[in-house]
């Protein structure tokens, strides 16, 4: 219907960013256009409204400005994942590994529960690393991660395959 089309012309791709070799996408711009940005979240919405989703889990930075909207439409609890050392209560943490050494996200204890039903939030999907380390969060605490979502895709890193049978939604597959 035009949408997806329209978010993924309003996405920005600047050379040599963080470092030199990466293109990196830029949703920033995507969020200047308020019809692609109001089109995003819709299209997350319709597909979870009626899921039987019970958490939106935003992964740190990006997923804290696409999971809220989608929780909020959906009637969910947002639960953020973080970088180390920014949630002020008990954690459980998970480190993943990246192209040099490893990171490490965290999420509050208590705030995802047993029998919850998860959708995990992030602009963008690379290697798979990220998303993988969230959904082991949440799949420690025995709830389970119904559907990754992301805006874009870099297909050639093959992060689908790092998620195993966990399905992943992106709305935009980039080069
Ligand atoms: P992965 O763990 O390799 O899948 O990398 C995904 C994480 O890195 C996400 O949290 C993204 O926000 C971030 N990321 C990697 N490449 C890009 C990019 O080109 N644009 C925006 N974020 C990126």
């Amino acid at each position: 219907d035009g949408r997806v089309e329209r978010i993924a012309s309003t996405i920005r791709v600047i050379p040599d960013f963080p470092k030199p070799g990466i293109l990196f996408q830029d949703i920033t711009t995507l969020l200047l256009d308020p019809q692609a940005f109001r089109d995003t979240t819709d299209l997350f919405v319709e597909r979870y409204k009626d899921k039987g989703i019970t958490v939106v889990a935003g992964v740190e930075a990006r997923g804290f400005i696409f999971g809220p909207p989608i929780a909020l439409a959906i009637g969910a609890k947002f639960v953020p994942i973080r970088k180390p050392k920014k949630l002020p209560g008990e954690v459980i943490s998970e480190e993943y590994s990246l192209e040099y050494g490893t990171d490490k996200i965290e999420m509050h204890v208590g705030a995802v529960q047993p029998n919850d039903r998860v959708v995990i939030v992030d602009d963008l999907i690379a290697t798979g690393g990220t998303l993988s380390a969230a959904a082991k969060l949440i799949e420690r605490v025995g709830a389970e991660v119904v559907e990754c979502a992301c805006v874009i895709e870099l297909p050639e890193l093959k992060g689908r395959d790092k998620l195993g049978n966990r399905p992943v939604f992106v709305l935009v597959q980039a080069e």
